[in-house]
């Protein structure tokens, strides 16, 4: 290319930062537009009195894949971060003192299942290799896809190939066949929180993820999730991508007769551009960025939509060690499938909610001051609420209260950092429709080639990359959206 053509890309999450490094390496000229002061969008972390918090995800999983995007920029993991795996992937507390420890090490695993009911040791090593099998599948050769030209009988006839894989129904349907143990179930099933869904409305197919846990493993970054931030924006400065923070786009201006996006505004600047990829969240902005007739999904559309939870999130930095957390927690309350039902089906706030706590400092004494822990509490919620001071001081007090005496420790007297960040927090920070954690959920119809599409189908030169889209919600899975994003653009020749 003698004369670069130039990207905007909109939006510094893992999404935008990796496909801004990415078509700088195929020659482009590429500037990236982030509305807030750091990078990293839902990944950014923030710092206080010594304890640094990742803000949103915390599960380093398929570590094969940042391998192989990173690979793609020319880059090995260990050139950028210091990876481990846990040797404890999560304890996970329910009611009446019952607790389970999934280990790293799948024997324990299976000694686990057989000793809490009889066989099913031997079946979760066979649903494992099932699983397996469909994962291998899927990243060879469906995670990639466009979905732009694909007939579904082709893809349909992929699904056929898979032999002894029971590929319909709700991932409960799976789990609930083959294991009776309702504490086993929820372990298997809580997944699909990762995917934005519950185990009632996200599709079996999905069942993968327990292969990702149990088989390849939770990772750590030392120095926390962030570090995979700060790997992409060193890489994108490194190889020239110009970035420019606190810089809200407002608008995306498209030649009517082309039918292409040509110059990109924000309160303070037009960027012009050959190219858009959108980062921000892909709700916000069709509905926000783009005139009308440019829109490929408007506002019906997303009001139709079943958007993933949004969440109640507790940073909490205590100046005390606490004993009784590993790296990963989980509880689950005996109301499993009700919980589920507050989020999708009749959207409330929950009283006695199941909840995850992330504490890094029990890995890395680097995420806080010594003889201190430095924790995230997150507790799922409906999207669309409205979250008013009082209804989350209340319910973050209540939770406090109830973690005090799941484990038995005093937190309440030893809190030195809190916060809360929920509902508005999503909406102002991200531009996230109804303040939605993970976007857009994967239901059935809202997976592969029923998920929005990569490409816009009004604007010839507009592409969306993230968790809206294909391949969907994670940080693995956002980073692969990137390749796709890629792969289609430099193949677009406007
Ligand atoms: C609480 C929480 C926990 C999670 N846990 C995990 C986990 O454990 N493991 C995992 O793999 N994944 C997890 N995830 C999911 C993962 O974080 C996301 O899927 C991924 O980070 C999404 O990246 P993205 O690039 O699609 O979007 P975002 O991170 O949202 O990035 C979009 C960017 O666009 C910017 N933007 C918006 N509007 C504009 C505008 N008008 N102009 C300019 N910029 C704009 C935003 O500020 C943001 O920086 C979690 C997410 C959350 C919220």
């Amino acid at each position: 290319m003698s004369i670069k053509s130039k990207v905007i890309v909109i939006g510094g999450g893992i999404g935008g930062l990796s496909t801004a490094a990415l078509l700088l390496k195929e020659g482009y000229e590429v500037e990236l537009l982030e509305k807030n002061e750091i990078l990293g969008g839902r990944a950014r972390k923030f710092e206080d009195k010594g304890f640094v918090f990742d803000m949103g995800p915390s599960w380093y999983m398929m570590p094969e894949v940042f391998e192989e995007v990173f690979k793609s920029l020319g880059y090995k993991i260990s050139d950028l971060y210091n990876l481990v795996r846990l040797p404890v992937n999560y304890k996970v507390f329910f009611d009446n003192n019952r607790t389970y420890t999934i280990y790293s090490d799948l024997e324990k695993n299976l000694e686990t299942f057989e000793k809490t009911e009889r066989g099913a040791g031997e079946k979760l090593k066979n649903y494992l290799n099932r699983t397996k099998l469909l994962y291998e599948i899927t990243m060879k050769d469906l995670i990639l896809m466009d979905y732009k030209n694909i007939k579904l009988e082709k893809f349909l006839k992929l699904f056929n190939l898979l032999p002894n894989i029971n590929l319909s129904g709700s991932f409960h349907s799976v789990i609930s066949k083959q294991f009776n143990n309702e504490d086993l179930q929820k372990i298997l099933e809580f997944a699909t929180v990762f995917l934005g869904g519950s185990p009632y409305n996200t599709p079996a197919f999905y069942t993968i993820i327990n292969y990702a846990d149990f088989n390849l493993g939770i990772w750590y970054p030392m120095g926390g999730m962030h570090k995979i931030v700060e790997a992409l924006s060193k890489i994108a400065q490194d190889l020239g991508v110009s970035i420019v923070t606190s810089e809200e786009v407002q608008k995306i201006n498209i030649d009517k007769n082309k039918k292409t996006a040509n110059i990109v505004s924000t309160l303070k600047k037009d960027y012009k551009a050959d190219y858009v990829v959108v980062n921000a969240d892909y709700a916000y902005a069709e509905m926000n960025l783009l005139e009308k007739d440019f829109q490929t999904y408007d506002e019906n559309y997303w009001r139709k939509r079943t958007m993933s939870p949004s969440a109640l999130i507790i940073y909490l930095g205590v100046n005390k060690k606490i004993n009784n957390l590993e790296h990963h927690n989980l509880y689950f309350n005996d109301t499993w499938k009700e919980s589920f039902d507050f989020i999708f089906k009749n959207p409330r706030w929950p009283s006695n909610p199941s909840y995850y706590i992330h504490m890094p400092s029990k890995t890395d004494p680097s995420m806080a001051p010594e003889e201190g822990e430095s924790l995230m509490i997150l507790v799922p919620v409906a999207p669309g609420l409205q979250d008013t001071e009082e209804i989350r001081n209340n319910l973050a007090e209540k939770i406090i209260k109830h973690l005090e005496n799941l484990i038995g420790e005093d937190i309440s007297n030893h809190v030195v950092v809190k916060r809360i960040f929920s509902h508005s927090n999503f909406a102002s920070d991200y531009n996230a429709y109804k303040g939605t954690a993970l976007g857009l959920a994967h239901t059935l119809g809202q997976t592969a080639i029923f998920r929005p599409k990569n490409k816009s189908k009004k604007v010839k030169n507009l592409f969306y990359v993230g968790q809206y889209t294909n391949p969907g919600i994670g940080v693995p899975i956002t980073m692969l959206s990137s390749k796709i994003v890629t792969n289609l653009l430099t193949k677009n020749g406007l």
